[in-house]
C-alpha cells in the first residue's frame, strides 16, 4: 500500500526524522491559509499524489507570496498531472501540501528497501539525489551505493558512517545524518515498510539534514497491525477495478492487453498469461478467483474484468481440485447470462467434475469456445481476438 508525501513525513516527524512544516489541502483556499499559517517567505506547492516525477511535471512548484501560492494552487488543484510514473493518462490532482521553502545546498538521495536476494534490509544512498535519480542509476551507477543491515545486529553507527563516507558527506553533518539513518530503519521496521525513499535529503547551507520528500510503502500483509497506516489509504489514487476487486476478495491486477483470464490459484494465473504471449496474444489483467469461488463471486469477476473497455475476449482456465468444475461451470454460465457477455469466452477446465462441468456448458446454449489443453486454450483465445 502507498500513501502520500504529506502523510509519510507526518510518519517520519513521529519516528524523529527531520521534515519541513508543512500543511495539507485540498481546496485554494485551504492552501492560502495553510501559507498564512506556515508564514512565509518561500513556499512549496506540491501535488499529492502517489507517482513519482511530480517536480518534472510540473507539481511542485516555488511561491514568494501569498498570491503566488494561490494562484499555483488554484492551477496545480485539479491538473492531470503526467509523470514518468502515473503514464500518458496523468493522474488528477486532488490534494496539495502546502510547505515551507528550504535552503537547499545539496539534494542527496536515501532509501530503505527489502533485499529479497540477501534476505536483508538494505540502505541505498547518492550523493547525486534529486530529480535525475533514474538517470544517475542508468548512466553512472557506481554513484549509488547500498549497504546491508544484518537483522540480527540492527542499524550501527558504523553502517551510518559508512553511508556518510559513501555519499562524500561533508564531515559536520555526519552526526545528524548518522542519528537519521538510525531513526528511518526504527520507522522501517516498526511500521513494516517495504520502501522508504527520501529524495531529496538535503543538506542546507548551515550543514543541516532535513528530508525534502517521503514515500512509503508498506507490505500489504502486515496492514493488520497497523490500523493508522489504513486509514491513511486514499482510494481515489488506486486502480478502480482493483479496488472493486479486493471488496469481493479476489486478487486483481490491470494489465495492457485485451485478453481477461479468470483462473483459479495465483500459479496456474501466471502459467496463463505466459501461455497467452506464447501464442502471441496479450493478457488484459491477472486474476486469480481463489480456491473458495462461488458462483457469485466469479459473475463479479467477470463483470470486473468486462469493465476494461479492451477487453476482446475472455480465457477461463481452472483446474478442479478444491473447486469443483461443475461449481465454476454453474458461475461462468450465470456470469454469462447476468453480464449479458458479448465477447468470445474460451473455457478450459480440468480435475473434479470435469465431465460434468463440461456438459454443463455445451447444453447452457451459450457461445462458450471449449479447450483441452492450456496450449489449445491459448491459442483459441489469441484467435477469437484476432
Ligand atoms: P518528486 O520527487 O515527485 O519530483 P519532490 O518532493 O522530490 O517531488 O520535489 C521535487 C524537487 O522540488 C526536489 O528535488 C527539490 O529540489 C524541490 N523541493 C521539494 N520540496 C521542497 C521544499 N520544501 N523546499 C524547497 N525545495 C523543495
Ligand atoms: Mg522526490
Amino acid at each position: 500500500m502507498k500513501i502520500h508525501e504529506y502523510q509519510g513525513k507526518e510518519i517520519l516527524a513521529k519516528f524523529g526524522v527531520p521534515v519541513p512544516r508543512g500543511i495539507p489541502a485540498f481546496t485554494v483556499q485551504e492552501a492560502v491559509e495553510a501559507a498564512q499559517k506556515l508564514g512565509g517567505p518561500v513556499w512549496v506547492v506540491k501535488a499529492q499524489i502517489h507517482a513519482g516525477g511530480r517536480g518534472k511535471g510540473g507539481g511542485v512548484k516555488v511561491a514568494k507570496s501569498v498570491d503566488l501560492v494561490k494562484e499555483l494552487s488554484s492551477q496545480i488543484l485539479g491538473m492531470q498531472l503526467k509523470t514518468h510514473q502515473t503514464g500518458p493518462e496523468g493522474q488528477k490532482v486532488r490534494r496539495l501540501y502546502i510547505e515551507e521553502g528550504a535552503d537547499i545546498q545539496k539534494e542527496y538521495y536515501l532509501s530503505l528497501v527489502t533485499d529479497r536476494a540477501t534476505q536483508k534490509v538494505a540502505f541505498i544512498a547518492s550523493s547525486e539525489g534529486g530529480m535525475d535519480i533514474e538517470e544517475v542509476a542508468h548512466s553512472t551507477p557506481e554513484k549509488i551505493i547500498t549497504v546491508y543491515v544484518d537483522p540480527l545486529v540492527g542499524f550501527t553507527e558504523a553502517l551510518g558512517k559508512e553511508l556518510a563516507k559513501g555519499i562524500s558527506l561533508p564531515a559536520d553533518s555526519e552526526a545528524q545524518f548518522v542519528d537519521l539513518c538510525g531513526k528511518l530503519y526504527k520507522c522501517y521496521m516498526d511500521t513494516d515498510a517495504s520502501l522508504v525513499e527520501i529524495n531529496p535529503l538535503n543538506r542546507d547551507s548551515k550543514g543541516n539534514i532535513i528530508a525534502l520528500d517521503a514515500k512509503f510503502n508498506f507490505d500489504s500483509n502486515a496492514l493488520f497491525r497497523h490500523p493508522e497506516i489504513v486509514a491513511m489509504r486514499d482510494l481515489d489514487e488506486e486502480d478502480p477495478a482493483e479496488v472493486e476487486a479486493s471488496k469481493f476478495d479476489l486478487a486483481y491486477i490491470s494489465l495492457d492487453g485485451n485478453i481477461g483470464c479468470l483462473v483459479n490459484g495465483a500459479g496456474l494465473a501466471m502459467a496463463t498469461m505466459d501461455t497467452i504471449k506464447l501464442f502471441g496474444g496479450e493478457p488484459a489483467n491477472f486474476l486469480d478467483v481463489g480456491g473458495g469461488a462461488t458462483p457469485e463471486k466469479v459473475t463479479e469477476a467477470f463483470k470486473i474484468m468486462l469493465k476494461n473497455k479492451n477487453v476482446q475476449g475472455i480465457l477461463v482456465n481452472i483446474f478442479g481440485g478444491i473447486m469443483k468444475c461443475d461449481t465454476i461451470a454453474t458461475g461462468v454460465i450465470a456470469a454469462c447470462k447476468a453480464v449479458n457477455l458479448s465477447v468470445p469466452l474460451v473455457v478450459r477446465m480440468k480435475g473434479t467434475n470435469e465431465e460434468l462441468g463440461k456438459k454443463m456448458l455445451a447444453e447452457s446454449g451459450l457461445p462458450i469456445i471449449s479447450a483441452d489443453t492450456m496450449a489449445e486454450a491459448a491459442q483459441k483465445v489469441v484467435a477469437a481476438v484476432k
